[in-house]
């Protein structure tokens, strides 16, 4: 036929149905065999209607056609060719100027079961047709909408055995094209064909076959819901930050009433948050941009300020450390133990969160103060005082249910188990018996730890309370799950029932029970209400803005847009409680921006139990089933939107049973990793390291927006001795320079610089020898604010601050500012680090890789031409993604990119590679998900003593991303071993460990065995991991490495 076409096949056809045409008599054989023909080439040539078109066809075809109407078998061949003309839009067009519709309609109506090929013909072409959108608009102002309703109502009716589903859903489809314009959606939505097609939906759910029509039936449904705004006063975030300079912020006025059908299609789609993809389109071509090295962006003589910062660089080691070795030539325990201060051993240091913030620059003189766990004697000083001081937090109020505290706390509680209205009261009571009960088994947390921190932060909110997870830890569970396989039809039914909440509104409740921008329902305690759950939100990291009751058991969530800004919903932390037991509770976030989710391809979210933890199992663990993520009919007008676009939103729909009755739980996007968190974790760490080994230091690079301390660490192994070769050696040592969490809704990247600072100081051998090779120079959380205030992607200032590393301002971007000055500032003293890395997370893809830098790399895939003569380019980029295939499980070299974006010019890793000269530049990305390849991809999982192994895939916990950091370590390692000159010493160690050469032979093997110890090791053994067994398999693993 393709032969047929190209030698002009079609137009020969047709020049033979004109002069069939003209014959008198007809002759009618000759006619229908020529009309078969046409329809068969008119499907395969793509120009078809273009050709009728030129030889002036269509109203030959049309004729021909009406001439027909009596004559069944030959009208059905003309309905062919007319479809096949149609596919041409202007075709289309010209034969639905010329009264194709009319005639079509004269076939279809009314309803009949006669002649039933030639309807489905009709209805075929008349869809075609439809394509158009000036027909579309000749068919609603004809009333043809209206009788196609009728008609498929009719065809729904009568065909109950199921025999002409074709035509049923050939009516559908020509809906479908009548409602892309406006016109057709509110013609549709007057003549009630919401509640016609939810209706007939109904019928046909059950039936498989039915399929076509039901998901036909739903896309018409989804579009022609009618558009609305949140049910929010403002798109913008519900707080506000006066920016310096700026003078105050008033809070976004109110949305300006928008024709929110005023878009006569569907949006085009842009995707708000685009950090992670990477297209071709967007590489950098300009090879002298690429080779280019930027000017400072700042004095000179600016830089002379972060000399402070590297004290490792002059340190002699005469003072304070002499002493810190004195004071602990006691033997310092193997493991870590976990000092819980008493009373007596605190001092009291006054904070002020009443102060006000302002703007100071770094502060790198001093080293951090740490406040001894206050919390404790706040606690104490608080019997008998004024509870209502200016600073102190309050844990949230435990699950209320009397015989349930009493289990928990005996009877020394009871007194506090009436929360008062404020739900405040005897807290102190309450922690204190709850820190009591705590056994210290979680590493790396202490709860008196973390509420002193905790009542040192600022946040905008000025938050009173303390989230229970936070406050008393998590442990990772013992068994890892896997991704959620994906149900068939889940979205579908989705969204049918929110469909059915238009058609059927008296179902719908509707009713607030949480709303930050109503105070009465902060507290969310309605006595009036109850059968609903409680929400709330104002916390650390919490984001929770609003919450509907939609029907009993159901509920809208609304989350609040980052701080000064009107976007980046992605993030939720909240708490619930009041549940019943054995109840499927769903949950709707309807304000989600990023066009897709890993939540349609198996990831879960995560919950947090309080009766589970005080029952001895404090974790957070992936919940959630019927998952889906779709887009929705709401829309931000487009002045919200920047003047610009109208914005879509998507709902991110779960359900959960949730453990317990009458619990607390607290639901999340991710596993939360509080600022709070960050800063006592850092308390733990630098009490618990052998400090004969290692050098800490824990500085403060600058004062945030809102006024936290952002801190800056260095780490490397102290020198052998005072003697001036060691001292030498230990100032010399390359800089690895760490940052992490500059998107606070990347908790991930947290969990991964946890793994990675636990096994920096511990006493590992391996870490051990790492410090010797290098100074790590470390920024935990380069977005503080951000954190503290639920923010998803950006600071106080409204900005991503992975933007800003071209032209960082020192007044709104301190953190970003203040760590180029610390690079430049190495930079300038011949000190580049070796390694620059920034850990993040991403939300679209699965596995653990890493984004680096590479001209030729990126030259070669935009297809440029490359003068190899002249740009040459060391490889060794590629050498840590390759190690760290081999030995970290969830990271995958094949994910891995070097290319360099456009769009990323100003981003922490093209600026560290470009403007600091730094080879070895990258992005870390941890999936929010889980691995489709590598070790993790395979899971067992063991049930009655039996193995099973499922290629589903883990989803990362906390665990794992832990693992990963401190992977990334071992990395490091032999990076330095595999492209360093190592002094002899070094080399010396690193023999030592690699004596293992008999054992090589079996790697393999024990690798595999290794596979399956993970599977089933207590995971709650953190330290296990970084202390018993993983020291010899990371041996190994260098072993692996160092002899290939
Ligand atoms: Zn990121």
């Amino acid at each position: 036929i393709h032969y047929l076409i190209s030698k002009g096949g079609s137009e020969a056809l047709l020049q033979a149905l004109a002069t069939a045409a003209r014959a008198q008599p007809p002759e009618e054989d000759t006619l229908r065999a020529l009309l078969c023909l046409l329809a068969r080439v008119g499907r395969r040539d793509r120009k078809f209607g273009l050709k009728v078109q030129r030889l002036e066809a269509t109203d030959l075809i049309l004729s021909l056609a009406r001439k027909n109407l009596g004559h069944h078998l030959n009208l059905t061949h003309c309905l062919w060719v007319l479809r096949v003309c149609a596919s041409s839009v202007t075709a289309g067009t010209t034969l639905g100027i010329n009264g194709a519709m009319e005639l079509l309609f004269k076939v279809i109506t009314p309803y009949s079961k006669r002649h039933v090929r030639t309807v489905r013909a009709a209805i075929e072409a008349l869809a075609a047709l439809l394509k158009s959108k000036s027909n579309s608009r000749r068919a609603v102002n004809r009333g043809y909408l209206c009788g196609l309703l009728k008609l498929y109502q009719d065809w729904h009716d009568n065909d109950v055995s199921n025999n002409y589903i074709h035509i049923r859903r050939g009516l559908l489809i020509c809906l479908k094209h009548i409602t892309n314009i406006q016109l057709g959606r509110e013609t549709f939505l007057d003549a009630r064909g919401m509640e016609i097609l939810f209706t007939s939906v109904q019928d046909c759910l059950s039936f498989k076959n039915l399929d076509p029509i039901v998901t036909t039936a739903t896309q018409i449904l989804r579009k022609c819901y009618p558009k609305e705004p949140l049910p929010v006063p403002t798109v913008g975030s519900f707080y506000s930050f006066s920016l310096p300079g700026k003078g105050s912020t008033e809070r976004p006025c109110m949305v300006p009433e928008d024709d929110y059908e005023s878009d006569g299609e569907e949006e085009v789609e842009k995707d708000l948050d685009d950090d992670d993809d990477d297209d071709d389109y967007d590489l950098e071509t300009d090879v002298n941009k690429l080779m280019s090295r930027p000017l400072l962006d700042r004095p000179e003589m600016e830089l002379k300020q972060y000399e402070a910062m590297c004290p490792e660089l002059s340190h002699n080691f005469q003072s304070e450390e002499e002493k810190s070795l004195e004071d602990n030539t006691e033997n310092l325990p193997s493991t870590p133990s976990y000092f819980i201060p008493s009373t007596t051993s605190m001092k009291l240091q006054n904070t002020q969160r009443t102060q006000s913030v302002t703007v100071t620059g770094p502060d790198p003189g001093e080293d951090f103060n740490v406040p001894m766990a206050e919390a404790l004697q706040d606690v104490d000083s608080c019997e008998g005082e004024d509870m209502a001081r200016t600073h102190g937090l309050a844990l949230r109020s435990l699950p209320k249910e009397a015989a349930w505290y009493k289990q928990i706390f005996n009877t020394e509680c009871e007194t506090s188990i009436n929360p008062s209205p404020e739900g405040r009261l005897k807290s102190s009571d309450i922690m204190r018996s709850l820190l009591k009960k705590h056994q210290g088994t979680i590493p790396f947390h202490n709860p008196c730890f973390y509420v002193s921190r905790a009542e040192c932060v600022k946040s905008i909110p000025d938050y009173k309370f303390l989230a229970f997870p936070d406050f008393w830890g998590h442990q990772p569970p013992p068994y890892g799950k896997p991704m959620l396989e994906r149900k068939c039809g889940v979205q579908r039914d989705r969204v049918l029932d929110d469909v059915r909440r238009f058609v059927q509104p008296s179902d719908v409740i509707g009713r607030t029970v949480f709303d930050l921008d109503e105070p009465r329902w902060v507290i969310s305690i309605d006595p009036g209400a109850p059968d609903c759950l409680m929400f709330f939100s104002t916390f650390e990291s919490g984001n929770l803005r609003k919450a509907i009751q939609v029907r009993e058991f159901e509920y809208d969530l609304i989350m609040n847009a980052d701080v000064n800004s009107d976007q980046h919903h992605q993030w939720f932390y909240f708490e619930v409680r009041d549940m019943k037991l054995a109840v499927s509770y769903r949950f709707n976030i309807i304000n989600c921006e990023k066009l897709n989710s890993q939540f349609n391809y198996g990831m879960q979210l995560v919950m947090y139990s309080v009766k589970e933890a005080l029952q001895g199992r404090p974790c957070w663990l992936r919940v959630g089933y019927d998952i889906s993520y779709y887009k929705n009919h709401y829309r931000s007008c487009a002045a919200a939107a920047g003047g610009t676009r109208r914005r879509s939103y998507y709902t991110l729909a779960f359900s959960i049973t949730f453990p317990h009755n009458d619990d607390v739980c607290y639901l999340a996007y991710h596993y939360p990793y509080t600022y709070s968190t960050m800063m006592s974790h850092l308390d733990i760490l630098e009490q618990n390291r052998n400090p004969k080994k290692v050098y800490w230091r824990q500085q403060t690079l600058c004062q945030t927006l809102g006024g936290n301390p952002c801190p800056l660490l260095t780490i490397t192994a102290m020198p052998e001795s005072k003697k001036r070769d060691d001292l030498e050696e230990f100032c010399n040592r390359p800089y690895v320079f760490l940052m992490a969490r500059v998107h606070p809704g990347e908790s991930n990247a947290s969990w991964v610089m946890k793994g990675t600072l636990e096994f920096l100081v511990s006493s590992d051998p391996i870490a051990d020898l790492l410090r010797k090779c290098f100074i790590f120079k470390i920024i935990p959380m380069l977005n503080p604010d951000g954190v503290i205030n639920g923010n998803h992607r950006c600071s106080l200032s409204g900005d991503d601050l992975n933007r800003q590393w071209l032209t960082p301002s020192s007044e709104l971007h301190p953190t970003i500012y203040h760590s180029k000055g610390l690079l430049y500032y190495l930079r300038s003293v011949g000190r580049a680090p070796l390694v620059f890395c920034d850990y993040h997370g991403h939300s679209q893809k699965k596995n653990v890789f890493l984004y680096g830098c590479s001209i030729k790399e990126t030259l070669w895939q935009a297809g440029c031409v490359v003068d190899t003569s002249v740009i040459t380019e060391d490889v060794g980029y590629r050498t840590l993604p390759k190690i760290l295939d081999k030995v970290a499980p969830a990271f995958v070299m094949n994910s891995c990119s070097f290319l360099v974006e456009k769009s990323r010019e100003s981003t922490a890793r093209v600026v560290a590679w470009q403007e600091m000269g730094v080879l070895r530049s990258y992005t870390m990305e941890s999936t929010y998900c889980g691995c489709s390849h590598g070790l993790y991809k395979v899971i067992r999982e063991m049930e009655k003593n039996e193995v099973y192994l499922l290629q589903i895939g883990l989803q990362l916990g906390t665990q794992e991303l832990e693992e990963m950091g401190n992977k990334f370590c071992l990395g490091l390692l032999i990076l330095h071993l595999k492209s360093l000159p190592c002094s002899k010493q070094v080399m010396a160690q690193a023999a030592l460990l690699l004596d293992l050469e008999e054992e090589i032979t079996d790697l393999r093997t024990h690798r595999s065995v290794i596979r399956i110890f993970r599977g089933f090791s207590c995971r709650s053994s953190c330290l296990g991991m970084h202390f018993g067994f993983s020291f010899k398999e990371m041996t190994l693993l260098v072993a692996e490495i160092f002899m290939l």
